[in-house]
């Protein structure tokens, strides 16, 4: 239960730790570890610190924080303009500002009801969005930043090494956030995501950095092209290669467009091609490779007030997405549903899991685009092996599941083996494709609960000594 008590974070504790302020007990802590073990759930924090930096240790510590990342920080001191983002900016100077703001705060904080213990970052950001009215969550440059453009919340909330894109675009897709304005377009390499990126024309030849630009001479009796110093003999103009002297323009030879030469292979070019070199991961790859990423101001949409105080089910308002693949919602529901036909007249079911065994490898081989192409291309391919009363499910970018009624143990071995087929198929230029493991489930009648069996293949799937590699 959250008290009306306020935290002051500070590197001095004043004498007997606590004071009044607003009406209200505040506390005092020189530590967020001592904040920790006092067990106080504070309806505000107030940051009160003269060393930025500190101030942003602290501002990050509270957002990380599970059970206060979405309380409201003030800052009394010195803050970066990038932590401030992360803030409720600075302490209301008179009291009845700070007490409304409170107030707001907690009436808000007791909307929310029966809402399940989700702690989950994109959870937190949905609760942190609906304790403040109209608040919009904002994109930011920054150049020390590996993304350069980034959400800083997303950041500050995000406790383990998942990427916030990832979630934040899990929120969009389940109605939950509503876009602003477009703030920024950046074009990000395939491979990290990261906009730092080097643009240098090479030779299209040889791929030589060394090319410059050069008057160049066309010989018409042997069609050489080459820079105008290589053909210059004594007074006159001699072709290098057959030895022609040229003396009339147009009837000897011409001046050509290609007017770039390459220090390396002597190739005499129109355009350099253009390279984009990433400064983050290394890697160089085609402009027309990277990813375009679109950048937007979010708020909360109205079925994302309705989640955030636990009123609604956080669901996709489809049942199938555009492959025709379930949701796990409508495929836990399916699966149930076929447990208790099961049950009843002892139909036979499978339950099929694949799950990406090699993910990173790929991602790292083909770049982040390219590889989730290559993984959407599977699971239509995947699909179209399914008869009509199967039913297909991502439960995420590298998790299948497929629910197969009355499959028997031939229908199984053909389906690995049309699995494997897939895979050899999918095999890339690079030599490498996408391996699925696979693990599979007949459920009896002591198999009540879809839930839980799902969970089992889940976790069939994690281990490698259950689960089979198809192929
Ligand atoms: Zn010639
Ligand atoms: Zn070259
Ligand atoms: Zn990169």
């Amino acid at each position: 239960m959250t008290s009306n008590d306020i935290a002051i974070l500070a590197p001095r504790r004043p004498d007997g730790g606590r004071l009044l302020l607003a009406g209200r007990v505040a506390h005092c802590f020189d530590d967020y570890r001592e904040f920790r073990e006092s067990g106080l759930k504070p309806a505000a924090f107030i940051i009160r610190c003269t060393d930025a930096a500190a101030t942003g240790d602290w501002l990050r510590q509270v957002r990380r924080d599970p059970d206060h990342a979405a309380r409201l920080v003030f800052v009394e001191g010195a803050v970066s303009d990038t932590d401030a983002a992360i803030g409720d900016g600075p302490l209301p100077d008179s009291v009845t500002a700070l007490t409304e703001r409170i107030d707001a705060s907690a009436a808000r904080a007791q909307a929310i009801r029966g809402k399940d213990d989700d702690r989950s970052p994109a959870a937190l950001l949905l609760e942190y969005l609906w304790l403040r009215p109209g608040a919009v969550l904002e994109p930011r440059a920054d150049w020390r930043h590996p993304r350069l453009y980034h959400y800083p919340l997303l950041d500050a909330l995000e406790r383990g090494d998942a990427d916030p894109q990832d979630w934040l675009q899990q929120l969009d897709r389940d109605g939950l956030l509503t876009r602003g304005e477009l703030r920024a377009r950046q074009r990000e390499c395939d491979f990290c995501g990261s906009a730092h990126l080097r643009f240098i024309d090479v030779c299209p030849s040889c791929r030589s950095i060394d090319i410059d630009q050069h008057a160049a001479l066309h010989c018409f009796t042997c069609g050489l092209v080459a820079p105008e110093d290589r053909f210059t003999h004594g007074g006159g103009r001699c072709c290098p290669k057959c030895g022609s002297h040229l003396r009339h323009i147009g009837t000897d030879y011409d001046r050509p467009l290609e007017t770039t030469a390459c220090g390396s292979c002597q190739h005499v070019f129109v355009e350099g091609e253009v390279v984009a070199h990433c400064a983050i991961c290394d890697h160089s790859m085609a402009p027309t490779a990277l990813r375009l990423h679109k950048l937007w101001s979010w708020r909360l949409s109205s079925l994302g007030c309705l989640v955030a105080q636990g009123r609604s089910q956080a669901q996709s308002p489809a049942l199938f997405d555009t492959q025709h693949y379930a949701t796990r919602g409508h495929f836990l529901h399916s699966l149930d549903w076929l447990l208790k036909i099961g049950r009843s007249q002892g139909t036979r079911l499978a339950l099929v899991g694949l799950r990406l065994r090699n993910g990173r490898e790929l991602a790292a081989a083909l770049g982040g685009g390219r590889c989730a192409q290559l993984l959407d291309s599977f699971a239509e391919r995947l699909r179209e092996l399914l008869a009509e009363a199967d039913l297909g499910c991502r439960l995420d970018q590298e998790t299948l599941c497929l629910l197969l009624p009355g499959a028997d143990r031939k229908r199984l071995k053909q389906l690995e083996r049309q699995l494997g087929e897939l895979q050899q198929r999918a095999l890339q230029p690079e030599g490498i494709g996408p391996q699925w493991g696979m693990a599979e489930m007949s459920p009896d009648s002591a198999d009540t609960d879809a839930g839980r069996l799902l969970a089992r293949l889940e976790q069939r799937l994690g281990g490698p000594a259950e689960a089979r590699v198809a192929a």
